[in-house]
């Protein structure tokens, strides 16, 4: 109902301010707020509430919410709220006094982690968190350059836009600066090599002849272990091994951007590069760590950490802030309380279930990949030649938002429907979505 209180009564001081029209709102941020800040969809959304994997509009409509990973353990969790309130009302300061709770956050996410990974630091973006990765890469090589991943995405500041190909190739972009290097993409689907038993090596040798000619100036690798602004890519097995193993003879470091696919969300594992059986040397997180709260961490090996300690102080104004920490903290412990990774992993292979048939009726759908809660599904003209489908997948999110399912594109060809909920997402959920998608496919122009 858009207006309860016609029975309710409820006086209505007691109610938060009227919200402003969607057309009042939509011209004030055009007004004030930078062009190129993009809004979703075709209509817009405003959304005034959100609530597990919810979100509801100012007209009381609600969406079911298949695309935002920032609510990690769903939107507004109340132990999160909780913690966050509490701590803000106690004390909201900095690293510069001690406070048990960065301590316990630092011994909570080493806990996850593989045995050589030990020495935290935080932050409030992961923007951040990956420009301090390659300020620890540097310090403890004495090298500037970077190998990257066609695609990628790391972040948006100066130095990540340099070593994001995503957006140096795009629009806008000048391309890659002379110190960092971009390798192939391991795409199964899109790349050159198919054979799953033995792509992963030879993949690996483009990051082998980068190293061949760029000797003795590699300080790092980054990549995610599974691309996703790349297109919800699942790499080959023996991928990432192969790519470390030549990096350490080089005397370079692997870092892992597990931003996106970090803390259950694939699943099978905590981590991404678990499935590749790799330890990287510095792993960086952010966005679900804090449920929406500006949180972000990296964490390296010590003989790094002791390289990066060369004198001149390090300090971040709100990372590792005691709010910041207590909503991590409590982020942790739902997950865990709530057996997230677990249902990430069911109602994940439930979705992968009910994409693959899917994919038997309409053949739009090229490939079906990814795992627990990273999903994507690759839209094609033509499945010899692969013709990307953008206006299709554009179409179909579009018509999907209209049935009220959330879900969005990507991939360098815009033809990839990228699923990826909060972990709270359940069975009823998965099927409302399989079935809105059927529809929108049904609805696509023949
Ligand atoms: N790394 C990855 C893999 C990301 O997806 C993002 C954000 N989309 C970032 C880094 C940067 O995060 P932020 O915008 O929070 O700085």
């Amino acid at each position: 109902s858009p207006d309860p209180n016609l029975i309710l009564r409820i006086p209505t001081e007691l109610f938060p301010p009227k919200e402003k029209s969607k057309r009042a709102t939509s011209e004030s941020r055009r007004r004030r707020i930078a062009g190129n800040l993009s809004l979703g969809y075709q209509d817009p959304i405003k959304m005034v509430r959100g609530w597990k994997h919810h979100l509801y509009d100012e007209s009381g409509h609600k969406y079911l919410d298949a695309y935002n990973n920032v609510p990690h353990v769903g939107h507004c969790h109340p132990a999160v709220v909780e913690a966050v309130q509490r701590q803000m009302s106690l004390l909201s300061t900095n690293t510069r006094y001690l406070h048990d709770a960065i301590a316990e956050l630092g011994d909570r996410i080493v806990a996850t982690l593989p045995d050589e990974l030990e020495v935290c630091y935080f932050l409030s973006s992961a923007s951040e968190a990956n420009e301090l990765a390659l300020r620890l890469a540097r310090a403890h090589t004495g090298r500037k350059d970077v190998i990257v991943l066609e695609g990628a995405y790391h972040g948006h500041t100066t130095s990540l836009i340099d070593i994001s190909p995503y957006k140096h190739d795009g629009p806008g972009g000048e391309g890659a600066p002379n110190w960092v290097h971009v390798a192939e993409l391991a795409d199964l689907y899109r790349g050159q090599y198919h054979d799953a038993t033995t792509a992963g090596g030879l993949f690996a040798e483009s990051v082998a002849r980068i190293c061949s000619d760029y000797s003795g100036r590699i300080s790092a690798f980054i990549a995610e272990s599974c691309p996703s602004v790349g297109g919800q890519i699942v790499f080959p097995p023996g991928y990432l091994s192969s790519v470390y193993e030549i990096l350490r003879r080089e005397g370079a470091l692997c870092i892992a951007d597990e931003v996106q696919t970090g803390y259950g969300r694939l699943g099978h594992s905590f981590y991404g590069f678990e499935e590749q059986e790799v330890s990287p040397d510095i792993v960086v997180l952010g966005k679900p760590i804090g449920n929406g709260y500006p949180l972000a961490a990296v964490i390296a090996r010590r003989d790094i950490a002791e390289s990066f300690d060369n004198g001149m102080e390090f300090f971040a104004t709100f990372g590792g802030s005691t709010v910041s920490c207590a909503a991590g903290l409590a982020v942790l412990d739902v997950l865990a309380n709530e057996a997230l990774q677990e249902n990430a992993h069911q109602t994940g292979e439930q979705l992968l279930d009910g994409f693959r048939k899917l994919q038997a009726d309409y053949p739009i759908i090229g490939d079906v990949r990814g795992s627990g809660f990273f999903l994507g599904l690759e839209l094609v003209r033509d499945s010899k030649s692969l013709e990307p489908a953008a206006t299709e997948a554009s179409f179909v999110v579009n018509r999907m938002r209209e049935k009220g399912v959330l879900i969005g594109t990507d991939g360098p060809l815009n033809n990839v429907l990228k699923v990826r909920p909060p972990m709270t997402f359940d069975a009823q959920s998965a099927e409302q979505l399989l079935d809105a998608l059927r529809r929108s496919l049904e609805e696509l122009p023949r």
